[in-house]
């Protein structure tokens, strides 16, 4: 019997050929989550997913989208976010 952490199905398994000649389970730890728009909820590009030690140590332009609101909001939610804070600075002149 194999420990009781891995006899949980929060690691992901994998069948695996080893020198020996027989197949062996390994047990890897599940990718994270794709990132999201926070207001339409599609998924962001340029963001990568996976073990979070991994990620850490990217470069900073590596982990994220450089505009306003990068990482954030998608593309089509910001342009209409900018559209509308524009028009609202236009109405109050
Ligand atoms: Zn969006």
């Amino acid at each position: 019997m194999v420990r009781g952490m891995y006899r949980s199905r929060s690691l992901k398994r994998k069948y695996t050929r080893v020198p020996g000649g027989e197949s062996v389970l390994h047990y890897k730890r599940k990718k994270t989550a794709h990132h999201k728009c926070a207001e339409c909820g599609s998924l962001l590009n340029g963001v990568p997913r996976g073990n979070p030690h991994e990620i850490s140590k990217f470069a900073k332009s590596e982990k994220t989208v450089s505009r306003p609101y990068g990482g954030y909001l998608c593309h089509s939610c910001l342009k209409r976010l900018m559209l509308t804070k524009a028009r609202a600075e236009m109405d109050k002149q």
